[in-house]
C-alpha cells in the first residue's frame, strides 16, 4: 500500500489543479466568483477561445477551473455545496397558473401564490 497523501511537499502545494470543469465559461466564471469571494485564488483555462466565440458554439468552449493545490479540500466544500444547490432547486411549476418560476423565487411571480413544494 502506498500512502501518496500525506506525501506532498511543499512545491506541490502551489501547483494549479483542475478544481471543476466547467460547461462554458459564464459557469466558470461563476465558480470562480464564489472561490474569489471566499478568498481562494484562481483561473481559469481554456478561456483563450475566447476571441473564436463567434465561430465556436457556445457550449463547446468548456473552461477548466484551476485553484493551488494547498486550497484543493476548501475549494471542493464549496463546490460541493454550489452542485448540490444547482440540483436541489430546479424550477418549480405553479400549482395555481402553470407558470415556470426560477428556484429563488418564493412566490409566483405571475399571480403571486407561495410555493408550497419547499421543504
Ligand atoms: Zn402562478
Amino acid at each position: 500500500m502506498q500512502n501518496t497523501h500525506n506525501n506532498l511537499s511543499n512545491n506541490s502545494a502551489f501547483n494549479w489543479i483542475i478544481i471543476y470543469q466547467a460547461e462554458n465559461q459564464v459557469e466558470a466564471n461563476i465558480v470562480k466568483g464564489l472561490l474569489l469571494h471566499e478568498g481562494i485564488e484562481c483561473q481559469l483555462q481554456g478561456e483563450m477561445l475566447h476571441g473564436a466565440l463567434g465561430e465556436i458554439p457556445f457550449d463547446q468552449t468548456s473552461v477548466s477551473v484551476q485553484v493551488y493545490a494547498i486550497k484543493e479540500r476548501h475549494a471542493r466544500e464549496i463546490l460541493l455545496n454550489y452542485q448540490q444547490v444547482k440540483q436541489v432547486a430546479p424550477d418549480w411549476v405553479c400549482p395555481n397558473c402553470n407558470e415556470h418560476n426560477g428556484p429563488s423565487f418564493d412566490f409566483c411571480w405571475s399571480c403571486e401564490t407561495l410555493n408550497n413544494d419547499k421543504s
